[in-house]
């Protein structure tokens, strides 16, 4: 694990002098992504593939509406 990615979103790199970064928790390791991408890993989780291991497994959530 890259340390200095840790604190990074997991989608665009940046820190969190630049962008809000919310920290997530997955699979034993903590990530953080930024306000801006956190849509996608909810409704888009496919994008993430190849950034956050086990993306391919996760479901887009429901639209509710
Ligand atoms: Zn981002």
């Amino acid at each position: 694990m890259n340390q200095e990615l840790a604190g990074t979103c997991l989608f665009c790199q940046r820190n969190a002098d630049e962008v809000p970064l919310i920290s997530v928790a997955f699979r034993g390791t903590d990530y953080r992504i930024c306000a801006q991408h956190l849509p996608l890993l909810i409704h888009d989780p496919s994008r993430l593939e190849g950034l956050l291991p086990g993306a391919e497994d996760l479901k887009p959530a429901d639209d509710l509406d």
